[in-house]
């Protein structure tokens, strides 16, 4: 009958970018999308300061975008700064680079505006897409498949009727917010203490000496993810393609508010960040510093992620986390991935959604198990980002693991690597990378052990040659 072979609607709630890319993905499935986003259209919009400027696009994101044909990955590519390794700042002004892979692998600085509007003109350019600017979910019957929505423009409320709703509303939904009841979903949130803050290098003038090499314009390498790692706190700095690197304070909320006067700042940041200050310069540190928002740290951990054949939450809704793994984005955009491996899994398609509960059954069970460890890993990286970069036993660990896995790189893969450079689920990544963390450690401690008693044995030795008698001290 006709009526069964008729497109099903999907409502998608939420135009960042993981609702940007899920659009995609369902109209290039051939379902008709709506989407609904409760902000004027980014592509319209002069300028934005929410969230980061730059983000880390690695491979998960990057495997999930080769998913959807709308985009050209090259010419997105092609704005892109990859970053092969962290330089570490010392106070003295010090760099050392800690390279991410032994093979030369990158993450990707990309402008996160650049690519919420490739995603948006690439969904907006199919006949089966419209987009809803303005419109804000205010409640939502999910059983029902009905939404309701705040019409910013003419204040009218208005409600839609979809076969799907997607929550893609980020870290505060509002669609989780309805889905709580109905799914029975268990739910936690977590802030951390530190808040971030975004500072700006400026690029270096054309043809200035300041450049770090001839024709560019940046001031450091910007082949490096900078990071002045100082315990408690720390300042990171990312590159953009216009040379200029966007600068991001990780720090306890009560420290930053306490630095009330710009002696106070000059102070901290002389101290701490005295090669980044000369980079900033000091008019420009004290306006953004004084100016510029604090943005909080979320961790949210929740489930289900869906109800029966009717709703399902994407991205930040899901799994917001906190920015110290770089993975936020990329996991969402793996969600939206491994959503459609689902469908197709359960023969799932625009005109056949029989299978559409059973698929987001199977999805949210194994998603929850792989966000929830990406999560959590995201956290542990801060003490890692922060404090362990600069430890001893971190870095001698890290060597051993990057001699193993250069002598197996199939089977013997750093965690970093496993979670930047692979789709291994989450999960996995963590169970494997911890295991190897325990391998590295005793490699470690036998080593340490037998360097000690070889120095013992090779002093007692040479005391002996010399004729020293009576206790050695
Ligand atoms: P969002 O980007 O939050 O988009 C949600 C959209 O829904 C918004 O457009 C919003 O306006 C809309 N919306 C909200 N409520 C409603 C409503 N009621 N009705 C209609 N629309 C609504 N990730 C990485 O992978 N790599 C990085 O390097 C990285 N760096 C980061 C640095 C910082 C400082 C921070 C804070 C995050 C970083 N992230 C990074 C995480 C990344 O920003 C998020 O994971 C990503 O933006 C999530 O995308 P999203 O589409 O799920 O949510």
């Amino acid at each position: 009958p006709r009526a069964a072979l008729q497109a099903k609607t999907v409502a998608i709630v939420g135009a960042g970018l993981v609702g940007g890319l899920a659009a995609l993905y369902f109209a290039e499935a051939g379902w008709n999308v709506h989407v609904y986003e409760m902000r004027t259209d980014i592509r319209t919009e002069k300028y934005s300061r929410e969230r980061s400027i730059n983000l880390a696009l690695s491979e998960r994101g990057l495997s999930a975008l080769r998913g959807a044909r709308g985009v050209d990955l090259r010419a997105l590519m092609a704005l892109a700064v990859p970053m092969q390794g962290r330089m570490i700042h010392a106070r003295d002004g010090t760099q050392v680079s800690q390279p991410y892979g032994v093979f030369g692998e990158c993450i990707n600085s990309v402008d996160r505006r650049m690519l919420n509007e490739v995603l948006l003109d690439a969904a907006n350019a199919l006949p089966n897409v419209q987009m809803h600017f303005q419109h804000e979910l205010r409640s939502a019957s999910l059983d029902a498949g009905q939404c309701t929505f705040l019409d910013r423009t003419t204040n009218d409320s208005v409600t839609v009727q979809a076969d799907l709703v997607v929550g893609a509303d980020g870290a505060h939904s509002a669609i989780r917010r309805e889905l709580m009841r109905p799914a029975r979903m268990d739910y936690a949130q977590q802030y951390i203490d530190s808040v971030y803050l975004e500072l700006t290098i400026p690029p270096a003038p054309k043809e200035s000496p300041q450049a770090i090499e001839p024709g560019s314009q940046f001031v450091l390498d910007p082949h490096h993810l900078h990071i002045w790692p100082r315990k408690t706190y720390m300042m990171i700095a990312l590159p953009n393609p216009d040379g200029s690197f966007t600068c991001t304070v990780f720090a306890p909320a009560p420290m930053l508010d306490a630095i009330q006067t710009p002696a106070a700042l000059f102070d901290l940041f002389e101290r701490d960040f005295g090669d980044a200050v000369a980079l900033i310069g000091r008019d420009r540190l004290e306006r953004e510093f004084f100016n510029n928002p604090r943005g909080p740290l979320i961790t949210v951990k929740c489930g289900p992620y869906h109800l029966s054949d009717k709703a399902v939450i994407i991205g930040d809704a899901a799994h917001a986390m906190v920015p110290f793994y770089g993975q936020g984005m990329n996991c969402g955009f793996e969600d939206v991935r491994v959503l459609f491996e689902h469908f197709q899994r359960h023969g799932v398609s625009a005109t056949d959604a029989r299978q559409l509960g059973a698929a987001l059954a199977e999805y949210s069970t194994a998603r929850h198990t792989d966000a929830t460890a990406m999560c959590d890993l995201a956290l542990a990286n801060y003490t890692e980002m922060r404090a362990s970069v600069i430890s001893t036993k971190y870095l001698a660990c890290r060597w051993i693991e990057r001699v193993l896995h250069l002598v197996a790189p199939r089977t013997i893969v750093p965690l970093y690597t496993l979670v930047s450079f692979t789709n291994v689920p989450y999960s996995e990544c963590m169970s494997r990378g911890r295991a190897l963390r325990k391998t590295s450690e005793t490699i470690l401690k036998v080593v340490s052990a037998v360097s000690l008693v070889g120095g013992l044995v090779g002093t007692a030795w040479v005391a002996k040659r010399a004729g020293v008698r009576g206790p050695m001290v």
